[in-house]
């Protein structure tokens, strides 16, 4: 059988991470979509509330499992018996540090390949990052972010900017 893992922060997921599962999913016996943990940068969203993003988008997916993480990722990937790990590259900015990683990745655990996808040009422009910034501003989110969890998103963008602003309204 063969198991790919999908390392990610997901803070949120956007459609531009669900068109990679999706491909990856039509490759690989089993996917597992891993959130990173140990991330230097504070998250928006909770781990729980990341797992339940990614598995309400998911769920059309039978051979995709959503988990997570924290260590390094080729120690997690001998325990889930993964030896392929997905990265999705959207434009040459992304290659230098991936490039790194899974040359890093492979010194350490040399049965372990990278593979990379090409984001499909329609979501080339898209992170999440850009997505939290669209969604504060009062952008719409519509073709960001798969439409069933784009209130979520939103709801909670909105309740972050009260609580940074002291939260006006209950003031
Ligand atoms: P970001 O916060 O920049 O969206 P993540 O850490 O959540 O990044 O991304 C996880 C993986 O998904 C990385 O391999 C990243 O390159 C890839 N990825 C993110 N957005 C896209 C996209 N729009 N198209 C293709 N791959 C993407």
């Amino acid at each position: 059988m063969k198991i790919a893992v999908y390392p990610g922060s997901f803070d949120p997921v956007t459609n531009g991470h669900l068109d990679i599962i999706e491909r990856a999913a039509g490759v690989f016996d089993k996917v597992i979509v891993s959130i990173l943990q140990n991330t230097s940068k504070k998250p928006m969203f909770s781990m729980e509330e990341k797992v339940y993003l990614l598995q309400r988008v998911t769920k059309h997916l039978d051979n995709v499992e959503i988990d997570y993480f924290s260590g390094l990722l080729v120690n997690y990937m001998k325990n889930k018996k993964a030896n392929v790990i997905i990265k999705g590259l959207r434009a040459v900015s992304d290659f230098e540090y991936e490039f790194q990683m899974a040359l890093m990745n492979n010194k350490l655990e040399p049965n372990i390949e990278t593979l990379f996808m090409m984001t499909s040009s329609k979501y080339s422009y898209l992170s999440s990052s850009i997505v939290k910034e669209v969604g504060k501003l009062g952008g719409c989110l519509k073709e960001l972010v798969p439409d069933e969890i784009i209130n979520e998103i939103l709801r909670k963008i909105k309740n972050e900017g009260g609580e940074q602003n002291g939260n006006p309204i209950t003031n």
